[in-house]
């Protein structure tokens, strides 16, 4: 009935052996599809293994903006094959963390401009592929990393369509996304006390331009906050944003899993 629209199935949080009572207890839960993310290219394999074993996962491949700094110049080729895997339905998780330091040796501005050139390099794969693309931000403070994912997003928007996901923010901020085509996503941060912010951004949403996550194994929604998070608990956020809004489950679901399947081809 709902897809968790963002997980990392193939962290070292979820070992191999249990993949199928995790996607089990998902499909317990009404969490019939789950979208998995690779975040560099060895995550790129380990992410389309898991997606060719179980029919209700697909993967997205791409590079995390984290990992940029391990990831060699040349990274392109390898990335393009794993993108043309039949289960893979978008490019990332890519984007822009301003948040993280930089590693060793590099300063800041040097580790921020290489992920806005990986980040165009996923636009334009996306753009020869014909997928939409996935993407993260988080700032320490402000919204320069948003802002400038944004500019990036500009430029390629009459080709591809994207999802800022785990969104922190308010309606306002993601006008000019939703302006350009695009969407946006929201976690288990919607069910925490303090982010109304988020819930009445996710109250004021437009049907059609947001969906649901989990990011698991991270960001578990309340009442398992804290712990580790899965896909069928995609259903406590689905759950809360649906009463927020007004909505039954199944009504907030006819209208995500339509903006799922339009995003991520699935509907072809
Ligand atoms: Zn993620």
């Amino acid at each position: 009935m709902l897809t968790d629209s963002h997980c990392h199935l193939a962290s070292h949080q979820f070992s191999k052996t249990e993949l199928g009572e995790i996607v089990s207890r998902a499909r317990d839960a009404g969490i019939t599809r789950m979208i998995t993310l690779a975040t560099s290219l060895e995550d790129a394999e380990a992410n389309l293994a898991i997606a060719e074993t179980h029919p209700e996962v697909y993967a997205c491949i791409g590079i995390h903006p984290c990992d940029v700094h391990e990831t060699p110049d040349g990274y392109m080729a390898a990335l393009e094959q794993h993108a043309s895997h039949p289960r893979c339905v978008a490019i990332g998780e890519t984007g822009l963390d301003y948040f993280h330091s930089a590693p060793n040796g590099w300063s800041d501005e040097n580790y921020h401009q290489r992920q806005r050139e990986f980040l165009d390099q996923h636009f334009l794969l996306a753009a020869r592929l014909g997928k939409n693309i996935v993407i993260h931000t988080r700032d320490r403070s402000g919204d320069a990393s948003l802002q400038d994912a944004i500019a990036i997003y500009r430029k390629h928007a009459d080709q591809v369509r994207t999802v800022f996901h785990c969104w922190p923010n308010d309606m306002t901020a993601a006008e000019p996304i939703l302006e350009l085509g695009g969407l946006i996503s929201f976690t288990g941060i919607a069910t925490f006390k303090n982010a109304t912010t988020v819930l009445d951004a996710a109250i004021q949403c437009p049907q059609g331009s947001f969906m649901v996550e989990t990011d698991s194994p991270y960001l578990a929604p309340v009442p398992h906050r804290g712990k580790r998070n899965e896909p069928a608990f995609t259903r406590h956020t689905a759950e809360a944003i649906a009463e927020a809004r007004g909505e039954t489950l199944e009504q907030l679901a006819e209208h995500t899993e339509q903006t799922v399947n339009k995003f991520f081809g699935l509907d072809r």
